[in-house]
């Protein structure tokens, strides 16, 4: 199955193919952030599986987990597209909002929950993790 999608402007087109490995959310005070004060909403994709075309802006930060990450945004319209980290380096994270179909795949649970905002309605129809949860494949 072809996931496809882009940027706010479609300046950057996305494609992975096949299911993804895990998609869920992230409540970490970084997605924050990047999801207008609410969780961030995430499926990873083996890095080999990803097509991406057009131009990618990446921030490096660190993360609450302490792993270095890299975030991709349009250079043009600034939508957050990607997250990599060195945890893992051959996955990479798709925000759903790219994809072209909203409901071709549905987030099964969240992470860093102890970071949500009092008010933050968690998703419980997966696991849930206070925070980083340890390494899944
Ligand atoms: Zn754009
Ligand atoms: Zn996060």
């Amino acid at each position: 199955m072809q996931h496809s999608g882009s940027c706010l402007c479609r300046a950057v087109s996305v494609s992975a193919e096949g299911a993804p490995m895990l998609a869920r959310m992230c409540w970490c005070r970084v997605c924050q952030y990047l999801g207008s004060g609410n969780a961030t909403v995430n499926a990873a994709f083996p890095v080999s599986s990803v097509t991406v075309d057009g131009p990618v802006k990446w921030f490096t930060d660190t993360a609450d987990s302490g792993n270095e990450m890299w975030r991709g945004f349009c250079g043009e319209c600034g939508t957050p597209l990607f997250s990599k980290g060195t945890r893992f380096p051959d996955r990479m994270v798709i925000r759903l909002g790219v994809f072209d179909d909203i409901n071709a795949i549905t987030p099964a649970g969240a992470i860093w929950t102890s970071s949500a905002p009092d008010w933050a309605k968690i998703d419980d129809n997966g696991p849930l993790h206070t925070h980083q949860p340890p390494v899944t494949p």
